[in-house]
């Protein structure tokens, strides 16, 4: 091993998401470390599910996303809360990092309508701006989901009007400039930069990087799919397996909505059902979607990592008894079904259009340019030792190292993650290790 080439640091970061950006700024800013790296493959930070292209540009808070019971939709408001004071208090020119904008859940029919109703009356205490629209308030505020609808058809909604639309891959670059103006610390910033692979070294770690190798006394991998891929090679999360769930869009060119609007989804579903929504980089283009199609790799248009997700997922018995069990749940089946068709070339697109027409009835593939776009991959964890899904963000935390991996909503979970890994951190530098929790508090959680 060339010496030359050994930088040593407290603490390396491996992944320039929005998990990983948000981690080094929560780690520069508010605890003691003084050396930290974080490690890229790309040239660019969020290039993956971070990119605003592969994702949908949300902030969750858990009222309109119907497929989050309250107990959910608590922790998800928390995290919401967190990352709007951060937005709220950075610099935004021209709507870069975030646009306002409402938010809505829309039921269609007798059953939703019902549904919607009892979801309004348990969490309207806990989102008191939340409103419950008839079908001419609606109108007011999105006249197309409106027009040309079945005057049988009854139709609800809930709106929130403090939504946001965020880019996830300009606020992860705001989290680095903003934790690089922090005085006294060590930070380094490694683009271009694939971690190979990863040792233990006296109770800390050896990690080779092109042609340097660090060395760290603990590491995080907020590396998305890979993060299991490095977990596993050092031993860890071997009860779990991957299902690598990809999301299309389908954009329309024309300004149809106002503000997102969602559908109702079941609570055992871990992803949203379809929805519109206003893409921030061009408010006049809709993105309908996602869709979710479980595909055998770890990123979107990176073949390569083909060989990477069977190194994840082994189909032995206890896994393929796991999808079984999963696959035989009705509605998961039915999801299943649903989104395959989607794929079918031609017909998929029309039986989109016909999911989407739930939104905007009005919609016809003749007066649109409709293009489907190939979004980014929710990894979404099992296990197959309790054959279930993980629901949210996934951690495995071992020896002074920590995998998260983070289907949906991890772009909104960022700073809750990173305080959630700073907490655990003493565990792994002793008590001289600080982590300001009275000043993260008092930026992310008090009083706005
Ligand atoms: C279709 C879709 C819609 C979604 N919509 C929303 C939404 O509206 N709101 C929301 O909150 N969440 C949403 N999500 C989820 C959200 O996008 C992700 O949870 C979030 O972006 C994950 O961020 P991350 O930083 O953990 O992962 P990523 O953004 O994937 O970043 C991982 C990084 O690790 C790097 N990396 C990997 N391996 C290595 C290596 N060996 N060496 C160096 N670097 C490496 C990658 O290059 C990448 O930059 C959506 C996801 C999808 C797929």
């Amino acid at each position: 091993m060339n010496r030359e080439k050994i930088r040593k640091y407290d603490m390396v970061i491996v992944g320039g998401g929005v998990t990983g950006t948000a981690l080094l700024y929560v780690l520069g800013k508010y605890t003691n470390l003084s050396s930290i790296a974080l490690v890229e493959k790309y040239s660019d930070f969020a290039q993956v599910n971070s990119n605003n292209v592969n994702n949908s540009q949300t902030l969750h808070f858990g009222d309109i996303e119907t497929n989050y019971s309250l107990e959910k939709a608590l922790v998800v408001k928390e995290a919401a809360e967190m990352l709007e004071r951060y937005l709220l208090k950075t610099q935004n020119s021209e709507g870069l990092i975030y646009k306002k904008s409402h938010k809505m859940v829309l039921a269609v029919g007798k059953t939703e309508v019902k549904d919607l109703e009892k979801r309004f009356e348990d969490f309207k205490n806990f989102y008191p701006k939340l409103k419950l629209l008839n079908k001419q308030d609606i109108e007011k505020v999105e006249p197309l989901v409106v027009k040309k609808r079945n005057a049988k058809e009854e139709i609800r909604a809930l709106i929130s009007e403090d939504g946001y639309i965020v880019d996830y891959k300009a606020l992860s670059k705001s989290f680095v400039e903003n934790v690089l103006k922090e005085e006294g610390k060590d930070i380094n910033i490694f683009l271009n930069t694939r971690v190979n692979f990863i040792i233990k070294n006296n109770g800390g770690y050896v990690l080779k990087i092109n042609n340097k190798i660090l060395e760290s006394k603990a590491v995080v991998f907020a590396a998305g799919a890979h993060s299991l891929l490095f977990a596993k090679s050092l031993g860890y999360g071997k009860q779990y397996f991957l299902l690598p769930v990809a999301g299309n869009f389908y954009a329309a060119n024309q300004k149809l909505l106002n503000g997102k609007v969602y559908t109702m989804q079941k609570d055992k579903l871990p992803f949203a059902a379809v929805h519109g929504d206003p893409n921030i980089r061009n408010l006049n283009e809709v993105r309908f979607g996602p869709t979710a199609k479980v595909i055998p790799v770890l990123e979107r248009k990176n073949i390569k990592t083909f060989r990477e997700f069977f190194k994840t997922t082994k189909f032995d018995f206890k896994v393929m008894a796991t999808l079984f069990k999963i696959i035989s749940d009705r509605d998961i089946l039915g999801f299943i079904a649903q989104n395959m068709i989607y794929d079918i070339p031609f017909l998929g697109k029309y039986f989109y259009m016909k999911t989407i027409k739930k939104i905007v009835p009005d919609l016809s593939l003749e007066n649109l340019e409709f293009k489907k776009i190939a979004g980014g991959i929710r990894p979404q964890l099992a296990d197959r030792e309790k054959k279930e899904l993980i629901m949210g963000v996934g951690e495995i935390v071992g020896d002074n190292i920590i995998f998260n991996i983070t289907p949906s909503p991890g772009a909104t979970a960022c700073l809750q993650s990173a305080k959630s890994i700073a907490r655990k951190l003493s565990k792994f530098f002793g008590k001289d290790f600080v982590f300001d929790e009275d000043g993260f508090k008092r930026d992310f959680l008090e009083n706005k």
